[in-house]
């Protein structure tokens, strides 16, 4: 029985980016296998996608499906690409509801793609580091700054009521509250946080940085809390771990207790595992299937896929953690190396559980929780205590 309930396909669309953020996962991070895919996805593929789609739905008697558009940058494609690539996959997907995302850097949107977008209702993600400081390694292939570039993008989305949110990496040299304060200033309905990619054969350097991860992450809830004019907002991974204190049963990428709801399909109609797996280099993330060949189910059964599947992949260290049921193990990518292969706690390992030990203990102090929960989180966060003054071999 395949544990997968798929809700989404993330289609590639353009393999290559108008930019070249230095951190980037997909472009500077040990995997070039982008370089061999077409620049741009075919009407063939998209076809077969949408079929693909189609086929899934019947499969599993389905009524309503995503496809979010991603790349590379998914806008070099033109209006006129990104009309006709929504047409087919509607046209394909004729009898489902077809909900419509993309993810874009947002430095080449123009009033022709806003219209595209804003008829076919595609809900945008964009990706802003924050301020003009914290975004300063996304920049284009001369080293030059993407900021005002994204901005003029964003604002033009935002006044559209096209974007679903904003998505920004975290840069442990920037200031938590500036970066919030300027995000919350657009009043996306989303800010996703995304941790600084890493494992444990390439770690992060925090040591360099200003904050630790953890550290930034607390810094920033404190704000978040605190703040009104953000209170509207829902800030990602913070959001997804008060969730799994809460219910110990995460739902994120970040904390994934459940496989993910997604499959990636390459402009070339490959089926690709999770894109930031690019981290291991190629072989954490292909799949060796074809929307030609392939149907999602087959894509499914993958041993990268599985492995991904209902904490199968918890290490030892991870099992016997007090707080495994709210953090999981960590974003799946982090947890890699050391020849062991994702069998590894994740390299934030200590990060998470600053980060946990600071919402658990300000969540059991709210009025509104219950006294069984408090008591239930003071326990754990008594377990973190212990685990963190043994000294680790
Ligand atoms: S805090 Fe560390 S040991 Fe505990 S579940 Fe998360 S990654 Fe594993």
């Amino acid at each position: 029985m395949n544990p997968f309930v798929l809700n989404s396909v993330i289609l590639k669309v353009a393999a290559p980016c108008n930019l070249n953020c230095t951190y980037c996962y997909e472009y500077n991070r040990g995997d070039s296998t982008w370089k061999s895919k077409p620049k741009h996805i075919s009407s063939n593929i998209v076809a077969r996608v949408g079929d693909r789609i189609s086929e899934y739905c019947r499969t599993h008697s389905r009524d309503s499906f995503q496809v979010n558009l991603h790349g590379g940058e998914p806008t070099l494609l033109g209006a006129a690409g990104l009309e006709s690539v929504i047409t087919i996959l509607k046209e394909t997907t004729q009898g489902l509801r077809l909900r419509l995302g993309m993810q874009t850097n947002g430095t080449l949107i123009t009033k022709a793609i806003v219209d595209v977008l804003a008829r076919h209702s595609v809900r945008v993600g964009v990706s802003l580091d924050g301020d003009m400081r914290a975004n300063r390694l996304r920049v284009d292939h001369s080293g030059g700054s993407s900021w005002q570039r994204t901005v003029n993008g964003l604002q033009m989305l935002l006044a559209a009521q096209l974007v679903s949110g904003i998505q920004a990496v975290i840069d442990l040299d920037s200031d938590p509250e500036t970066v919030l304060d300027t995000l919350g200033a657009f009043s996306p309905p989303l800010i996703e946080l995304s941790q600084p990619f890493g494992n444990h054969d390439n770690p992060p350097t925090s040591t360099a940085h200003r904050y630790s991860l953890g550290s930034w992450l607390s810094q920033a809830f404190d704000h978040w809390e605190r703040t009104p004019s953000l209170s509207k907002i829902r800030v990602g991974i913070l959001s997804d771990a008060l969730y799994g204190i809460m219910t110990e049963r995460p739902t994120s990428e970040w904390f994934p207790s459940v496989p993910p709801g997604f499959i990636i399909v390459a402009t070339d109609g490959s089926y690709e595992g999770l894109d930031s797996l690019k981290i291991v280099g190629a072989e954490g993330r292909v799949l060796d299937s074809n929307v030609g060949n392939d149907s999602i189910d087959d894509a499914l059964r993958h041993r990268f896929i599985q492995a991904r599947a209902d904490g199968a992949t918890l290490c030892d260290e991870c099992r016997d953690c007090g707080i495994v049921k709210w953090c999981a193990g960590g974003y799946f990518p982090t947890r890699y190396g050391l020849g062991h292969g994702f069998h590894n706690p994740s390299v934030y390992c200590a990060e998470l559980k600053e980060l946990f030990g600071h919402l658990g203990g300000w969540l059991a102090r709210q009025p509104g929780v219950e006294e069984q929960v408090a008591t239930r989180i003071h326990a754990r966060l008594q377990q973190l205590t212990v685990q963190r003054s043994e000294p680790r071999c």
